[in-house]
Order: C-alpha cells, then sequence, then structure tokens
C-alpha cells in the first residue's frame, strides 16, 4: 500500500473517453481504480473501455449527455449502480465554441455553460450521497488557464471555467466534514481534440503557447494523470479547494 493506492475504489471520469480525459482515467487505473467512463460518443466509448481495460482493472462506459441535467443524474446512478459504490468523480467533460464575444448567440453561450458549469454541478450533486456513503470521497474539476486569464475568443468557455473554481471551493468548504475533498486542476495548453481545432481556428496559437511556456512545448494528456491520481488517493486528504495548474509553468509567466 502507498498512500497513491486505489485498489478498491470505483472512479467516474466524465468525457474520459479520449483526450485528458482518458489519460487521467488511464492513470486512475495504473493506481488501481475500476473506472467508469462517460461520454457522447459510442465508440469512442469502446475504444477507451479497450484501452483502460487492459491495465487490469475493469472499464465501462455509460452514454450520456452532460450538457443536459438528467443526463447527469442518469450518467452517475448509473456508474455508482456498477460496482454498488462511488469513490471518485473527476469532471473533466468540457466544450468550447471560439468566436468574438459580440457575435455569440444565447443557444451558444447557453451550450458552453450547460456542459462546463452546469454539468460539473449536478454531477457533483448527484455524487454527493454515495461519496458521502463511502465514508471518504474525491472530486477533482478540470479547469483551465482560463480559470485565471481571460480568452478573447472564448467568452462562455472563460465564463465557465472561472465559475468551475469557484464552485470547487464552495463545495471543498460544504463537504469537507463529510471527508469529501474537492479540488481542480488546471490544465495548461494539451494536444487534444479540442486545441487541434483551437490551432486551426485561431492563427498563430501554435507558436504563442510555445513561447510563452516555460518548459517549452505543450502538454501532453499523460501529464495530467500523476496530479489527478494524487489527488484521487489518500495522499491528498487534507488537500480541498486548491486549484493546481498543470501547465509548464504557463501562468507563472508574465
Ligand atoms: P476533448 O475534446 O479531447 O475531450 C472532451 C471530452 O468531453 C470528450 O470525451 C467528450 O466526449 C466529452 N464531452 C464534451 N461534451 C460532452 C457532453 N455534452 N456530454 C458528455 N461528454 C461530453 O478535449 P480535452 O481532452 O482537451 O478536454 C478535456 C477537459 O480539459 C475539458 O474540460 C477542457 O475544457 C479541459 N481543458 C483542456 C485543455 C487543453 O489544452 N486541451 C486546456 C484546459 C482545459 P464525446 O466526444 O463522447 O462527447
Amino acid at each position: 500500500m502507498t498512500p497513491f493506492d486505489l485498489t478498491g475504489k470505483v472512479a467516474v471520469v466524465t468525457g474520459g473517453n479520449g483526450g485528458i480525459g482518458l489519460a487521467i482515467a488511464c492513470g486512475l487505473a495504473r493506481a488501481g481504480a475500476d473506472v467508469v467512463v462517460v461520454g457522447r460518443n459510442a465508440a469512442k466509448n469502446e475504444r477507451a473501455v479497450r484501452e483502460i481495460g487492459v491495465l487490469g482493472r475493469t472499464a465501462h462506459a455509460l452514454v450520456a449527455d452532460l450538457g443536459i441535467a438528467d443526463g447527469c443524474r442518469e450518467a452517475i446512478a448509473g456508474a455508482a449502480a456498477i460496482h454498488g459504490r462511488l469513490d471518485i468523480l473527476v469532471n473533466n467533460a468540457g466544450t468550447n465554441i471560439r468566436k468574438p464575444p459580440q457575435d455569440y448567440t444565447l443557444q451558444e453561450w447557453q451550450t458552453v455553460i450547460d456542459t462546463n458549469l452546469t454539468g460539473v454541478f449536478v454531477c457533483c450533486q448527484a455524487a454527493y450521497p454515495h461519496l458521502k456513503a463511502a465514508a471518504h470521497g474525491k472530486i477533482i474539476n478540470i479547469g483551465s488557464m482560463t480559470s485565471i486569464f481571460g480568452a478573447s475568443f472564448a467568452a462562455p468557455y472563460s465564463a465557465s471555467k472561472g465559475a468551475v473554481v469557484q464552485l470547487t471551493r464552495a463545495l471543498a468548504s460544504a463537504w469537507a466534514r463529510d471527508n469529501i475533498q474537492v479540488n481542480a486542476l488546471l490544465p495548461g495548453w494539451i494536444d487534444t481534440d479540442l486545441t487541434r481545432r483551437a490551432r486551426v481556428e485561431v492563427p498563430g496559437l501554435h507558436e504563442r503557447v510555445e513561447a510563452r511556456t516555460p518548459a517549452g512545448r505543450w502538454g501532453l494528456p499523460e501529464d495530467l494523470a500523476g496530479t489527478a491520481v494524487f489527488l484521487a488517493s489518500p495522499a491528498s486528504d487534507f488537500v480541498t479547494g486548491v486549484a493546481l495548474p498543470v501547465d509548464g509553468g504557463y501562468s507563472i509567466q508574465a
């Protein structure tokens, strides 16, 4: 037993069928957790289950749209029902629509907020009774550099990711006496489908990120796995309400 051991724990990773979520799901499985991933795309879900499954723990996937409150509730209930318990919730599913703020329709604003913020809140609410029943619980919310900085081409995304940090702090203080720790990871610029699209839509982004990041490179999804295991494990039992950048130093650069 190391303080990072997750043997016997059940983890749900939303958006765990690709990108950062899949890397976190694999990290948790390597540390011993049984994993349930949630995503909209059934084919991606199946591939993720195969990838996680070879790591020696059980892997399941549920199809759900987490931009809809009932989708969140059903996904968490379904995940908890698989093993009859739930110990770890990683709220990773997220989306972005990039354009100047004056051009968003209300529907576009709502789509981003529903997925990135309301979905996180509803998943946390739905998970709470299970985490409380387990007498310990870990929630990891995925923020962003836009939790700290503004992005001229991502107003609803920035608003949602800033709010996720404050939601993390509110839940951390509310549920600390239930022995549930709630923390956030703030990824820097990570090479995934999401940012591959951004690099097409935002000219010069690739080079700007490389130049500004002290580590001199874009992050890989796997860069998030270690901190996620830490925040999911007994090693972080006295850490709550924290928003931890995993960014190669991007956020400390003037
Ligand atoms: P990807 O686009 O690769 O993955 C996004 C994931 O979210 C997919 O698994 C997708 O599943 C899922 N998802 C999106 N919308 C929904 C929805 N309505 N219901 C259910 N699942 C949904 O992006 P990343 O891996 O890059 O992003 C993961 C998280 O990290 C996001 O919260 C993102 O904001 C955040 N982040 C990413 C950064 C980066 O540089 N890549 C930087 C900072 C934060 P499916 O396709 O099946 O719907």
